[in-house]
This record gives C-alpha cells, sequence and structure tokens, in this order.
C-alpha cells in the first residue's frame, strides 16, 4: 500500500512525500525547501525515485538541485524529476502537457494543464487502485482548500477553467494542495456567505484541527464543491453578495469569479 505524509517546510507550505511503506521508495511533490525532506526520508529509511513539480515557484523547486546531488551521493541512482514542459526549470527530465500518464511507485498519475496562478500550472490526479483507496489530487497552488492561488500570471478565465477540470473529479478524491491557508481562506468564505451553515460548521472543525497542530489537509473535492466559495461562483447568494461588495452588477459566473477573486486580493 501507499500513503502520504505531510513534510512541513517555510511558514505554512506542506512538501507531500508519497511512500510505499514495503519497498520504502518514495516521490516528493514540490520541494521548495531540501532540508526536512532530507530529513524526513533519512530518518525513515526512504529512497527517492521521483520529483513531482507543479509550477516554478521558488517554494516548489529551490531543493530539487540539491535533493539530487543527495540521492547521487546516497545511492548513485538517478532521480526522474517531472513538471511542466517549456519551462525554466532546468532540472526537469521528463517534461509533462496536457493528458499525459504516468506511472510512480506502481500507481498512475494523469496529468492536467490548470493556467492561472502560474501559466506553467498542472496538477497531478491518481485514480483509485489496489494501492490506495481513495483517489488522489495534488494540486500545488491553483485550488487551496475554501481559496484558490492568486493570478500571477493567467486570467480569471483561465483560472476559472482550471479550477472546474480540478472541481470536475470524483467527489471522494483526496486534496493534497500546497498551503495550510485554509482557517484564513474560510474566513473569506464566511464574509462572502455569512449565513451558510456549512461553511461555519466545516471551519469550528477545522478549527480544532489546527489547535491541535493538525493539517486541515487533504481536503475532498466533495468538501471543496461545497465550502469553496471560488466553485460558487454560479449561486445566486454568491452573486449577490460579490455584487453588493463590488456596488456593481455581476454578471455571469466569470465576472462573479474575477469580483470576488478581487475581492480576496483585499480581504
Ligand atoms: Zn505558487
Amino acid at each position: 500500500m501507499l500513503s502520504i505524509y505531510p513534510i512541513k517546510a517555510f511558514q505554512d507550505n506542506y512538501i507531500w512525500c508519497i511512500q510505499n511503506n514495503q519497498s520504502n521508495d518514495c516521490v516528493i511533490v514540490d520541494p521548495g525547501d531540501e532540508k526536512p525532506v532530507i530529513d524526513y526520508i533519512t530518518n525513515n529509511h526512504l529512497t527517492l525515485k521521483a520529483i513531482l513539480i507543479t509550477h516554478h515557484h521558488y517554494d516548489h523547486v529551490d531543493g530539487v538541485a540539491p535533493l539530487l546531488t543527495y540521492a547521487e551521493q546516497l545511492s548513485g541512482s538517478k532521480v526522474d524529476v517531472f513538471g511542466p514542459a517549456n519551462n525554466r526549470i532546468k532540472a526537469i527530465n521528463k517534461p509533462l502537457r496536457e493528458g499525459d500518464h504516468i506511472a510512480l511507485l506502481g500507481t498512475e498519475f494523469m496529468i492536467n494543464e490548470v493556467p492561472g496562478h502560474t501559466l506553467d500550472h498542472i496538477s497531478y490526479f491518481s485514480p483509485q487502485d489496489p494501492l490506495h483507496s481513495a483517489p488522489w489530487l495534488f494540486c500545488g497552488d491553483t485550488l487551496f482548500s475554501a481559496g484558490c492561488g492568486r493570478l500571477f500570471e493567467g486570467s480569471p478565465a483561465q483560472m476559472l477553467k482550471s479550477l472546474k477540470t480540478l472541481a470536475s473529479y470524483p467527489p471522494v478524491t483526496e486534496v493534497y494542495c500546497t498551503h495550510e491557508y485554509t482557517l484564513a481562506n474560510l474566513s473569506f468564505a464566511q464574509a462572502v456567505l455569512p449565513s451558510d451553515a456549512t461553511i461555519k460548521d466545516y471551519t469550528n472543525a477545522c478549527k480544532i484541527k489546527r489547535k491541535s497542530n493538525q493539517p486541515t489537509l487533504p481536503s475532498t473535492i466533495a468538501t471543496e464543491r461545497h465550502i469553496n466559495p471560488f466553485l460558487l461562483c454560479a449561486r445566486d447568494d454568491l452573486q449577490s453578495s460579490v455584487a453588493q461588495h463590488a456596488q456593481t452588477a455581476v454578471g455571469d459566473e466569470l465576472d462573479t469569479f474575477t469580483h470576488l477573486r478581487a475581492w480576496k486580493d483585499s480581504f
């Protein structure tokens, strides 16, 4: 069986480690810092087989080169580095595009291009199989629990389309995003939809987890479809709230999303 462990980095990043507890092989997702990763794989006697990258930001890639050096010195074996094609990350030796399928640790991952936060952002989806009972989604800084990434490079239309792609995965899919932003995102969600009981209840559940220093992740696609305001832009009550805040009429779902993202940027 495969399992996933969160390695904490920086202020609020999670570097996900996918590991096979029989073979002790592992795959690391978005290593922005090599130090906590080396500590974790050394302490758990793991062998690094591959690195997955979602996009080019430093807090997702700066640990890649030192990790490759570390792995090479230790085992002499080559580590595959998967990531978006056509970008500036030199260490990538397995560039990926929309619709690609890869096999790692005996399980399959499907690739989606999900521009918006950056133009090169990709996600990794692994369907349920005998090695893991729930589907997995590694979505970097595109979909956060109760939120979404800032639009540094892409347009609102690109981001909305990307979020819809991710939200269309099966409801039971476990969502592994890269930051512990959930409580801050939920306080925004409550400002947007103050009378939504589901968001209120979920906020309380996440507060309890954070009090004991537990991650609020993974979330699930089912949960996100109920509590993530950026996935609810077609809803009448959300559109009214956004219109009231922006003090203008809002049109369709994309117009609502655009105003909502701007509201969050100044929240
Ligand atoms: Zn980023």
